[in-house]
């Protein structure tokens, strides 16, 4: 069966641990049983242990790791830590830390570390990819390549099979100034794209395993014309993700389909 995957990244939201457990535990509430999609939501660090032990339903990530597994890296968190703590998901390479509004942004080969310090721990990383803007001689699609190879330069095989990958054009999320809405189309496109350029680096057998998602500004309006009219294997969802209901209907726009 082709499950979905519907991600919540709530950046650094809420301000407090009362709202964070309120808004996870309207989801889990109410969510219903889901047979066909998993749900993850990856909240800022420091809720994560607080909210592990209020649903089993939902997936815990986290936002960001570091590599390696314990050390004097200060103001780090390793994903060894992550994993004990029954954290099973890590987001990295979101393109908010790879040009963050300070200096000092993470680039491919800072994400190639990361995720092999991930797999090492047994955390399932979600790798975001995306071009900042799109031009006529369609130079976007070497810019995904290359995030693409360098991002799993020295991955084994077998285990690229693990990653899932989000296609999140920065033009598209919903804090990027003068944002332009994605087309189903542009999704599908890019999605066979990056199943391709997959297929190259690893095999066709692995490449077809990989799960694609789109994220992009999805509300519960659109979620359903992306996933289907954009052949994805589901979304991560950012500003939507803050407002239960909305993130319900996503969740159960995704187990639908
Ligand atoms: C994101 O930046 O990961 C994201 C999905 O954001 P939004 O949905 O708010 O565009």
């Amino acid at each position: 069966m082709n499950r979905k995957i519907v991600i919540a990244n709530w950046k650094m939201n809420p301000l407090t641990l009362g709202e964070a457990e309120k808004l996870f535990g309207k989801v889990a509430k109410s969510a219903p049983k889901l047979k066909k999609t998993e749900i993850i939501i990856c909240p800022p660090f420091i809720y994560l242990e607080k909210l592990k032990k209020l649903s089993r339903k939902i997936s815990l990530g986290a936002q960001n790791a570091f590599c390696g597994d314990i050390g004097a890296f200060t103001g780090e968190v390793s994903p060894e830590m992550l994993y004990n703590l029954g954290v099973k998901y890590v987001i990295l390479g979101h393109s908010e830390r790879r040009n963050p509004p300070t200096s000092g942004g993470e680039n491919n080969n800072d994400v190639n570390k990361k995720l092999k310090s991930a797999l090492n721990a047994s955390l399932t990383p979600i790798l975001c990819i995306g071009e900042s803007a799109r031009d006529a001689n369609h130079e976007y699609f070497n810019i995904v390549k290359n995030q693409i190879t360098e991002c799993l330069r020295g991955i084994k095989k077998n285990l690229i099979s693990k990653i899932i990958i989000v296609y999140e054009p920065i033009w598209s999320i919903s804090s990027t100034p003068n944002r332009k809405d994605a087309t189903p189309d542009n999704i599908r496109e890019m999605a066979i794209f990056i199943r391709k350029t997959l297929s190259d680096i690893s095999s066709p057998e692995f490449a077809g395993r990989t799960k694609i998602i789109y994220g992009g500004s999805v509300t519960d309006k659109d979620a359903q014309d992306f996933i289907q009219g954009g052949g994805v294997d589901g979304v991560l969802v950012g500003k939507a993700s803050l407002n239960a209901e909305k993130f319900l209907k996503i969740i159960n726009i995704a187990e639908r389909l």
